[in-house]
């Protein structure tokens, strides 16, 4: 993807992940953007100010950060919010009251939540749908639905879709197209070039990457979409601080380089998983018989860092191996540089219980780290070996 960036005269990924927003600030030279934390900025006469008034509308380390992912996702517009759910709450505020919401039938149990529990009970009603099943998509598209949400890698079953083929579907039908690209990251794939109106990411995983920031992003090419979606972050307020854009910032420095990483360790464990007695079934986008692999295969540069697993021996064998290893941290998120293992069914997907998005309890999620991929093969075989 570098190469043919660079021959079609736009820097590479990760030229653009380091310098783009990003120039020595002018007064001092100082290499690394500055953290201002200033909330209000000084002007010569009335409204004659320098771009900054008031720094829940705009402030300058957040503009780097937002010029920086906004040129990752290759988008013509980016915002940075307090989270992922501020992100995804800021465009849900797009839709007119009765406008209903399609949500891929594997998805963040939070973003679940927010859907279902918050905006529904509003006037904003929503449908479970099977994004495999384009046939019936078309054939059974409500008429009222004013946004697709789809994930592709899903959280946590890693199935795929794709994304031109959605939206085309939704835009003859009048519909926005959202995809959250928190598990792929603008390296591994650009859903704005597959014809999404708009991506949003938790920041709080890849983007980020070191596990010390919350954090949310929203990009689009739309400048009429972006127009509302850069009132309503201010008229709402869900920013982040500037010790966040700037955390945010300089993870996002890296992130070529330790996405090969998470892909090649990923893969050193679905070799061990697959290969494992105590393993049922193992969810990576690389595998052949994977959900979603030949979407996966067109639109991703790489299939990514996290892996899922179920287990043969039931709920009681993956609480087992989920409290068995040592490398692997249990514990919620996802992104960053060290290993963590979950069980979504109790932990990051609890809300969905009951649902159409109901994950299976004997399911073990890994979000696998930058760690050397012997010693995590290790750990994760000495935890199901006790299985
Ligand atoms: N989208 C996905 C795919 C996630 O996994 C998460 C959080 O885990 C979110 C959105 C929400 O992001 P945040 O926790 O930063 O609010």
């Amino acid at each position: 993807m570098a190469d043919e960036e660079q021959s079609s005269g736009t820097a590479g990924f990760s030229t653009r992940a380091i310098h783009a927003g990003q120039e020595p600030e002018p007064t001092t030279g100082a290499v690394v953007t500055p953290i201002s934390l200033s909330t209000t900025f000084a002007q010569d006469g009335v409204g004659n100010h320098k771009g900054y008034e008031y720094s829940r509308s705009g402030n300058p380390t957040r503009t780097a950060l937002e010029t920086q992912v906004a040129s990752l996702e290759q988008a013509r517009h980016g915002m940075a919010f307090a989270s992922g759910l501020a992100a995804e709450d800021n465009i849900l505020r797009l839709l007119r009251q009765g406008q209903r919401i399609l949500l891929g039938n594997d998805a963040y149990g939070g973003t679940f939540r927010l859907i279902s529990k918050v905006w529904s009970p509003l006037g904003f009603p929503w449908t479970a749908v099977d994004l495999d099943d384009l046939d019936a998509l078309r054939a059974d598209w409500p008429d009222d639905t004013g946004m697709i949400w789809l994930e592709t890698p899903t959280n946590p079953l890693l199935t795929c879709f794709d994304i031109e083929a959605i939206a085309s579907i939704a835009h003859e039908r009048g519909a926005l197209v959202v995809v959250d690209n928190t598990f792929a990251t603008p390296y591994l794939q650009q859903p704005i070039t597959l014809g999404a109106d708009i991506v949003v990411h938790s920041a709080t995983k890849y983007l980020g990457g070191h596990s010390d920031v919350v954090g949310g992003f929203v990009a689009t090419s739309n400048d009429e979409l972006a127009e509302q979606l850069v009132f309503t972050q201010n008229a709402a307020g869900a920013v982040p601080a500037p010790f966040d854009c700037y955390l945010v910032l300089r993870g996002v420095k890296t992130l070529a380089v330790r996405m090969d990483r998470h892909c090649e360790n990923a893969r050193a464990v679905v070799d061990l998983l697959a290969g494992h007695r105590a393993v049922d079934r193992v969810l990576y986008p690389q595998l052949p018989d994977h959900p979603g692999h030949a979407a996966a295969a067109k639109q991703m540069k790489d299939f990514g860092g996290m892996v899922s697993f179920t287990l043969n021996g039931g709920s009681d064998a993956a609480m087992r191996v989920a409290a068995a290893t040592e490398i692997f941290t249990l514990a919620e998120s996802l992104g960053a540089v060290e290993s963590l293992i979950e069980h979504p069914g109790a932990m990051t997907h609890a809300s969905a219980a009951g649902s159409p998005l109901e994950v299976p309890d004997n399911l073990i999620r890994l979000s696998v780290g930058i760690e050397d991929s012997a010693d995590l093969v290790a750990d994760l075989e000495a935890a199901l070996d006790t299985v």
